[in-house]
């Protein structure tokens, strides 16, 4: 179906699509946690755009990084020191890691951007926390508006909240149609369109989410039929791992990763201030691993694992996340105890030992699936 291709195109081309925008006379905002309130970017007239890397070697990144930095991080530091975001007008981060954190700073240092802001995000969900994360919002908004000269009015917030829950609803649906017996969308499929929709106008995104929803029923050829498989982990910015896992007979129906489920599950609240309802829903989301929150990160992966007949689980943990790498060892315990085959790789955001990690996740697949 061309509508995938539209998806893909957006993601290849997301650089392109974002000069263009700023060749308009507007802002492009980069952003890399999705503890970041987009809404606020959208509602400042600005592009909002998720800062992905490469995996391609970080000779440039590693003269400045110890080794045991993250390889997410470097490499998206390696794309910044490259060039690859010179059109940025600014970068926003927030406190979720300590890579996260200290990158931050390189940016600052190495990277000419002429707007760089860090949002100090809690690490709980307490009305104190709560608070504070408003102020630290407010505080964002009020620097937005003096880099993109402009004031965001209440109305551009609202009409922002309802154009991502808007996107958010549809996601979920384009999701839902991974719990069919075989799912009419790959893993592939989906991490592609949730990726182009986090570098993409939201309500360009919308239209080709809403063709997508109108055209799907007659697709005529859907994924072929593979173990139902969950995956977890941090990011995943790129889909060569996915390809692998579906190249060898599991087929992904389930996610719970920041650039997947966990990115667009929760909606803003549109009935109350926006200000504070964007606030809460970012900080009240399914929680990232660097909250405290491990039950109700857990809770979500197990209820998504359920609902959607998942037969095994593949943790993916980026080599020095430590937040993930924590979190493992038991998420493993939770899965098992649900009944699921687990199968926990470490990985390096690169293509060098690629084919280590394609022989353990087809041995895998081998032996959830019974076959000698
Ligand atoms: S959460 Fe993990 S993958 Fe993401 S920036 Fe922090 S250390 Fe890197």
């Amino acid at each position: 179906m061309n509508i995938f291709s539209s998806f893909r195109d957006l993601l290849s081309t997301r650089h392109e699509v974002a000069k263009n925008w700023k060749a308009k006379g507007k802002h492009v905002i980069g952003w890399s946690c999705t503890y970041t309130p987009e809404e606020l970017i959208h509602a400042a007239d600005a592009l909002p755009v998720m800062v992905f890397g490469s995996l391609e070697s970080t000779k440039l990144a590693d003269v400045h990084l110890p080794i045991n930095v993250c390889s997410f991080s470097r490499s998206c530091f390696n794309s910044a020191l490259k060039g690859d975001y010179d059109y940025l007008d600014g970068f926003v981060t927030s406190s979720s890691c300590d890579n996260r954190n200290k990158i931050f700073d390189m940016w600052r240092y190495y990277v000419r951007i002429p707007y760089l802001h860090f949002i100090n995000t809690p690490r709980s969900t307490t009305e104190l926390a709560h608070d504070f994360f408003y102020a630290e919002i407010s505080r964002f908004k009020t620097s937005l508006e003096e880099i993109c000269r402009k004031t965001i009015s209440t109305a551009a917030l609202n009409r922002a909240i309802q154009v991502y829950n808007d996107n958010r609803l549809l996601l979920k649906r384009v999701y839902d149609l991974r719990k069919m017996q075989p799912p009419l969308i790959s893993g592939v499929e989906a991490l592609e369109i949730v990726l182009s929709s986090m570098v993409t106008l939201k309500e360009k995104h919308n239209d080709l989410l809403n063709r997508l929803l109108a055209e799907i029923p007659n697709r005529v050829n859907p994924p072929k039929r593979g173990v139902r498989l969950l995956v977890s982990g941090s990011v995943m910015d790129n889909t060569e791992l996915l390809k692998i896992v579906e190249s060898v007979g599991g087929s992904v129906v389930a996610d719970d990763w920041c650039t997947g489920s966990r990115y667009f599950w929760n909606l803003v609240d549109s009935g109350s201030d926006p200000l504070v309802a964007i606030a809460r829903r970012y900080l009240g989301k399914i929680p990232s691993s660097f909250m405290l929150e491990q039950k109700e990160r857990f809770g979500h992966t197990i209820k998504i694992a359920k609902q959607r007949d998942v037969e095994a689980a593949i943790i993916f943990v980026l080599k020095f996340c430590d937040t993930h790498m924590f979190d493992a060892p038991q998420l493993m315990e939770v899965l098992k105890d649900i009944g699921l085959p687990v199968l926990c790789l470490e990985w390096e955001h690169s293509l060098s030992g690629m084919a280590q990690v394609k022989t353990r996740i087809e041995a895998f697949i081998e032996m959830v699936s019974g076959v000698e």
